[in-house]
């Protein structure tokens, strides 16, 4: 049963299904999809409406203070049970006032709650607050607009923690730790090279994904001077950003008006914002703002009514049942619409249906079809929700406009992530070269490949590589730098750059959307420390000072991002171009492990060079490798590059390639 408001009607899909004898007894609960849900402020004055189907009470309380003090006033509310929701409104626009709602559940008061679509919050998240989002805009809001994307491989992701990217002493940076920090031009390091949005720019990143930055529950945001630091995979309230990253918590608008400055900022310097979100589980239980609402509806739970918790964090959300579903739609095209946000990366994606995720994904498109949505494939623990209908990894195909990380590549480039020590393809471990062709074509099917022999995926699951996001490392496990370091123990730091150099070449001409972790373009490490999602500043911070002594590296990197964006041939959009295209040369890798050779031909996908070399050395000896005779320019050798390949030219022949390093040639 559902009531669904013209105005915002969704597709087809929405799914009612439950996923276990407990969770069945929700389907038959009255849903509602209004855009008027919890608060509305208009010339009639300021209403409420709390879904609630089974609450046997309900009130809102009223504040003068976003967290002490005792309510001004009580409204009781009406329910109307087509709707299953509770209503309550005042002839007055009570802007900069507070709001809770408590509703009665099997007889007992419940604590209170700010609900679950409070748009402002007061400081920690546990009053709502009433704002005129009017006033919130800065300058320039109306006409303001993210990069253009034409496909989803022309995306080139940098993902950055707010904190990372400004505490260290060395950014220049004034508003450290604040979502302002990215408005600030022209910072620099004490040595003169740039921080901060300028650094953005110099590299060459097309979009950066920010860690969650919807209101967390870890950070006491009332003792902000104690600098906790968490990642923020900690969800309390989904649609107000989290107040530790604003100049003034306490303050309800301002943290709504500088997380747009900080859109607006990368927007007018032609970068895109990606958000981190995490429907998949809440920080809390019983005491989560879905629990505190309409207790038992929005998490699933096992037959016995305990919690299922695929999320691995105690809980995870039931996007199978209809209200849920709407949920997860709605909150992205609100931060769409009212943020101009121009991605969405879904944490632990397969928690959630597949219908859920083709819903989210229509529904951003008719927003802006720029809006770029992808998530990790997999789960962190079993699932009540049957696995055809997970959005995993190995059901992206089902999907449409979705993207999943591939791991593939990932764990065969760099070794393993759950052993420090293991090596991969680039740091000299053979075994892994058909992996690694898998993450090159972007698992769509290729010829050439041999999806059997794949460590991870044993099929070609992508039907398209806008499917695939290729990445090395990101915020999990051990970054690249520590992760060279602990796998290379022993040998130069030089062969870990060079080692570094390949990797990430790997990432940036393989088929898909490539994706970096902030500061490995300056060697950032974290101090071997895997899991610093509550570590302090002092193993999370970026130092900008490794700018000056990894300049070399820094320079490559920017290398990688122009060769990319100026040739098509790395960015093909259909599985067919790829596997016509894209020809791997023949090498036993029995014989000649850690030695990957192929040609991106035809002018693929439009591109102005005829052919393009790509030859990959992950082993710690130089080898040899036999290219077919021409006039070749140089694009890539020894850990150098030219995007315009101007670097030397060759006529082909034996030609070889040092240890842990590529080797990237051109023909016009
Ligand atoms: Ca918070």
């Amino acid at each position: 049963m559902s009531f669904v408001l013209p105005l915002c009607a969704l597709g087809a899909s929405a799914p009612v299904y439950a996923q276990s004898d407990y969770d069945a007894q929700f389907i038959s609960w009255p849903t509602y999809n209004g855009d008027d849900l919890e608060l509305t402020v208009d010339n009639s004055g300021t209403h409420f409406r709390l879904w609630s189907p089974k609450a046997q009470e309900a009130v809102v309380n009223l504040y003068d203070n976003g967290h002490t003090g005792e309510p001004y006033s009580k409204l009781n509310m009406k329910f109307d049970p087509a709707t299953g929701t509770w209503s309550a409104s005042v002839p007055e626009k009570l802007y900069g006032k507070f709001y809770t709602f408590r509703i009665k559940n099997n007889g007992k008061w419940l604590n209170e709650t700010p609900g679950v679509w409070a748009k402002a919050v007061g400081v920690n998240g546990k009053r709502a607050a009433i704002i005129d989002f009017a006033t919130t805009n800065p300058e320039g809001w109306s006409t303001d607009k993210g990069p253009e994307v034409k496909n989803f491989s022309d995306v080139i992701v940098y993902e950055m923690h707010h904190r990372d990217m400004s505490m260290h002493p060395s950014s220049g940076i004034a508003n450290k730790g604040k979502f302002l920090a990215l408005t600030e031009p022209g910072t620099t390091t004490p040595a003169g090279e740039k921080t901060g949005i300028d650094h953005l720019k110099e590299l060459g990143v097309t979009h950066v994904h920010i860690l969650p930055s919807y209101d967390y529950n870890s950070v006491d945001e009332a003792n902000l001077w104690q600098n906790t630091y968490n990642w923020g995979y900690d969800p309390q309230n989904y649609n107000a950003p989290e107040g530790s990253y604003s100049t003034n918590p306490s303050d309800p608008a301002t943290r709504v008006r500088e997380m747009k400055e900080m859109i607006k900022a990368l927007h007018d310097a032609g970068i895109g914002v990606i958000m981190d979100v995490v429907y998949n589980h809440t920080a809390e239980n019983d005491g989560s703002n879905f629990e505190l609402t309409a207790p038992g509806y929005y998490h699933r739970h096992r037959n016995d009514g305990s919690y299922s918790d695929a999320s691995g964090c105690g809980n995870e959300t039931a996007s199978d049942l209809k209200q849920m579903h709407d949920y997860i739609v709605n909150s992205v095209k609100y931060w769409a619409e009212e943020y101009h946000v121009d991605g969405f990366r879904f944490d632990l994606m397969a928690i959630h249906d597949t219908e859920t995720m083709n819903d989210v994904a229509a529904e951003l498109k008719k927003i802006n079809p720029s809006i770029f949505v992808y998530g990790e494939g997999w789960t962190a623990g079993d699932s009540p929700l049957a696995p055809e209908r997970r959005a995993l990894k190995e059901n992206v195909s089902k999907m449409t406009d979705i993207a999943v990380f591939s791991d593939d590549l990932r764990d065969a480039v760099k070794g393993h992530y759950t052993d420090a020590s293991d090596r991969g393809f680039a740091t000299g471990k053979p075994g892994l070269e058909e992996t690694v062709k898998i993450g090159i074509v972007a698992a769509t099917p290729h010829p050439q490949v041999n999806f059997k022999e794949g460590n991870n995926s044993k099929f070609p699951y992508a039907a398209s590589p806008e499917m695939i996001v290729n990445y090395i490392s990101c915020h999990d496990d051990l970054c690249l730098t520590d992760k060279l370091r602990k796998s290379m123990e022993g040998e130069p730091e030089e062969n870990m750059l060079a080692a570094a150099k390949l990797a990430q070449t790997i990432v940036f001409t393989s088929q898909g959307t490539p994706f970096m972790f902030a500061g490995e373009e300056i060697f950032r490490d974290k101090k071997g420390v895997h899991n610093s999602y509550n570590q302090p500043d002092s193993i999370n911070a970026i130092d900008w000072a490794n700018k000056t002594k990894y300049k070399d590296l820094f320079n490559y990197y920017k290398g990688l991002t122009a060769l990319r964006k100026a040739h098509p041939a790395f960015r093909m959009t259909k599985a067919e171009d790829i596997a016509k295209n894209l020809v791997f040369d023949k090498i036993d890798s029995k014989k000649t492990p850690n030695l990957i050779s192929y040609s991106l031909k035809n002018h693929a996908n439009g591109d102005s060079w005829k052919e393009i070399k790509v030859v990959f050395n992950g082993a710690s000896k130089p080898q040899v490798v036999n290219i077919k005779g021409g006039n070749w320019k140089i694009v890539a050798t020894d850990g150098k590059i030219s995007p315009d390949g101007s670097l030397g030219a060759t006529q082909g022949g034996k030609i070889t390639v040092p240890a842990y390093s590529a080797l990237i040639l051109a023909q016009e």
